[in-house]
């Protein structure tokens, strides 16, 4: 029997259709993390300040109080069950690692105890050669070491019935070139903390800290675990390179919002507790548009913590699923032709006095502080379209960008009609002197107009890739599987500089003698004269779009090898540098790891595509081809005509063609990727894989795939097709 149908058959074999019992949010929720209340319970009062100023970054923990918070951890921990702890990091694979180790120790007599010390909690080198440096260790040095991060807190991972404790850290070369997302991202922000307070104290001298802040939605499909391993694609690169189009896909658009399957359900409710357990606030779940899609959102959080939560979300997620036979796919587009996932990452900035930037303001004067930092996103993202777009660059979300239902590779931002003819009313009315006419813009009511207008769906563009929504802005081109850090340390550091340019140029103005408000609201005119090109209301899935697109002269790119030129030319480099978030070494290091990425997914799907039609396609193709020959024989040897068994042999020469030019472009293609091993220079690779391999025969070898799975019996056909994985649960 094939793995196609004992996945079939087996389909109702451990179904959990219940769940976890019921539990009330409150109760679980953060009982896996040393938050401040714990640490308050278990550390001297002297542990506690200093783990306290070190959170807010004032102060580094010495050793010997290092020791104390160590040791008051693991009694923590202990009263838990935990064993064993982890540096827990975040690499640039793109998922997150560990290497465990025991409390258990020898003393120089043998005898055993267990022990946790201040050198453990602060540092170790987990001897991660093997994860990617671009070079950098390299060249530098052969260690890279793990260092605790206490912005994060600690928590447990509960995996069965062993219990972890993870120290977040970040992942740095032994030279101090970072290797992991969490470091730049830590540092965009303070970046961003310091141009962004010197900005908001133009309107609040009481202003002393901004704080990022992130809320993504978390997209992904599930699909049953006897199906998924029944396809080598999927186990192997996440997505299905083959299958024709269900007969039934979307277009009922009856799975949108509708009821959850049970099934999926219950594991919802599992994996959610897991993640209250860890701190993560999920809100929201439902269906998606795709069948079998689905989609989660937490409340917004800081945009550091939001990302340890949604990577250790989507590691739950995934441990999750198989407790209830199912897969979770995270891939941008695992179905061809079916709606991709993405990761919406809702982003805004808000003050240590609890004043959300993005909000529309309800006085004349909260309206200049709103539109300030509204028009500098805006000119942020229109200066620097081309960094944001290298910021989501993967090969799984090249798939993803500019299908039909999925943000263009073109970056540009959507307001709404109202804040439109706000920016209108500034461009044409604000003249050389500031008048009352002028202020007249500012007593507008923005704060009750704005999110009433981005309510009404008329004037919520959900097809733009940066959008405003209301009090914040909605990044949506972010990949569902990528690490929202790149894309949140891209967005950071592009808002901390022109933050910086908009200081230095109101204060100018104000040197020159001119009013604060009047000079801000001339810098806040000269910028969106100079960001309008970015500016689009408008279809951005449209084909009129992208031609328009290229008359504003925006940047089109859809494949990741061109799409991350952006990051490692001057400009890139010093903003990043100077902005001290990434250094020339660690931005070449980066873009060389992302085009080494870029080369092995692609050659990865190469392969399985290849192995997939000489193993699986073929061998069931050339099966059916002898069944119809032999027929064809039989009918002609008992002296038939031939017009009686046409059909047969127009199905035969069908088939024969799928074979032969199935056969031959694999050879061709294999041919290709020989050519592309055989290149030194990285980023000459990965256009050339592009270029070479996946362009010219991906779809060419799929569509004879997807032909021959429509004409060879369905018996014998050895992969699960799309109806069995989206529609049978
Ligand atoms: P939708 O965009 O689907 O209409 P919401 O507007 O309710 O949904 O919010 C979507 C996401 O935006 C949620 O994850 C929410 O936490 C997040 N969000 C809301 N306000 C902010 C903010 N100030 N900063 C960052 N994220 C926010
Ligand atoms: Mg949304």
């Amino acid at each position: 029997m094939s793995l196609r149908v004992s996945a079939i058959n087996n389909i109702s074999q451990g179904k959990d259709l219940k769940g976890p019992a019921s539990a009330k949010i409150t109760a679980l929720f953060g009982e896996n993390v040393f938050t401040l209340q714990k640490a308050r319970a278990f550390l001297s009062d002297e542990a506690y300040k200093s783990l306290l100023s070190s959170i807010k970054g004032s102060k580094k923990i010495d050793r010997t109080v290092a020791n104390q918070i160590a040791a008051g951890m693991r009694q923590w921990a202990e009263t838990k069950g935990v064993t064993h702890y982890t540096h827990w990091f975040q690499p640039l694979t793109g998922t997150t690692a560990e290497k465990h180790d025991s409390f258990f120790t020898l003393k120089g007599d043998g005898t055993a105890i267990e022990e946790f010390d201040g050198a453990a909690l602060i540092q170790q080198e987990p001897d991660a050669s093997s994860f990617p440096s671009g070079g950098i260790r390299a060249t530098f040095e052969a260690r890279g070491y793990t260092a605790w991060d206490p912005s994060s807190p600690a928590f447990i991972m509960e995996i069965g019935n062993g219990k972890t404790l993870c120290i977040p850290t970040i992942f740095v070369s032994y030279t101090g070139e970072t290797l992991d997302y969490k470091a730049p991202l830590l540092k965009s922000l303070e970046s961003l903390n310091k141009s962004a307070v010197e900005v908001a104290n133009y309107f609040d001298k009481n202003v002393s800290r901004v704080s990022a802040t992130l809320g993504w939605e978390q997209e992904y499909f599930v699909i049953d675990e006897g199906m998924f391993n029944a396809r080598p694609d999927l186990v192997l690169s996440g997505r299905t390179v083959f299958g024709h189009a269900p007969a039934k896909g979307q277009q009922l658009e009856d799975h949108y919002f509708g009821s959850i399957p049970e099934r999926v359900y219950a594991f919802m409710r599992d994996f959610e507790n897991e993640s209250y357990k860890l701190g993560i606030p999920l809100r929201t779940r439902h269906n998606e548009v795709a069948p079998a899609q689905f989609e989660c959102a937490p409340i917004f959080e800081e945009v550091s913590v939001a990302v340890d939560h949604n990577t250790l979300l989507m590691d739950v997620m995934n441990r999750v699923a198989r407790r209830h036979g199912l897969r979770v796919l995270l891939h941008e587009k695992p179905f061809a032709g079916i709606n991709g996932s993405g990761k919406h990452n809702n982003w805004s900035m808000s003050t240590d006095t609890g004043v959300n930037l993005l909000a529309p303001g309800k006085t004349p004067k909260t309206n200049l502080m709103f539109l300030t930092f509204f028009v500098n996103t805006i000119k942020a993202v229109h200066d620097y379209s081309d960094l944001l777009r290298a910021s989501i660059a993967s090969a799984s979300n090249d798939y993803r960008l500019g299908a039909n239902e999925a943000p263009p590779a073109i970056i540009s931002v959507f307001i709404g009609q109202y804040l439109t003819k706000v920016l209108e009313e500034i461009k044409e009315r604000v003249g050389d002197k500031f008048d009352e006419q002028d202020e007249a813009i500012l007593k507008l009511d923005l704060h009750r107009s704005i999110p009433e207008l981005l309510l009404d769906n008329t004037d919520r563009n959900r097809t733009s890739p940066f959008a405003f929504t209301g009090n914040k802005f909605e990044f949506r081109a972010v990949g569902s599987s990528a690490n929202c850090a790149n894309a949140m340390t891209t967005l950071n550091t592009i808002m901390a500089d022109t933050l910086k340019k908009f200081k230095q140029d109101v204060d100018v103005l104000i040197e020159k003698g001119e009013k604060k408000e009047i000079a801000i609201m001339h810098v806040i005119r000269e910028y969106i004269v100079a960001s309008d090109k970015v500016l689009f209301e408008g279809d951005g899935y449209s084909e009129e779009w992208e031609k328009e697109a290229a008359k504003r002269g925006l940047p089109n790119l859809k494949t990741t090898p061109l799409a991350l030129d952006a990051m490692v030319t001057d400009k890139a480099k010093h903003l990043f540098e100077s902005n001290e978030v990434l250094s020339h070494v660690e931005l070449e290091a980066r873009h060389e790891i992302e085009l080494e990425k870029y080369i092995k997914n692609v050659q990865i799907e190469a392969r399985i595509m290849g192995e997939l039609c000489t193993s699986h396609v073929l061998p069931a193709a050339v099966k059916y081809q002898n069944i119809l020959i032999n027929n064809i024989k039989g009918l002609k040897e008992i002296g038939l005509k031939e017009s009686s068994y046409a059909n047969q042999l127009q199905i035969l020469e069908k088939i024969s063609e799928h074979i032969n030019i199935l056969s031959d472009l694999v050879e061709k293609m294999i041919e290709a990727r020989k050519v592309c091993n055989a290149m030194t220079d990285t980023r000459t690779k990965a256009i050339a894989y592009e270029s070479q391999v996946k362009a010219p025969f991906f779809d060419a070898i799929r569509y004879r795939v997807d032909k021959l799975e429509l004409l060879v019996d369905d018996a014998n056909w050895p992969l699960p097709k799309y109806r069995e994985m989206l529609f049978i649960r």
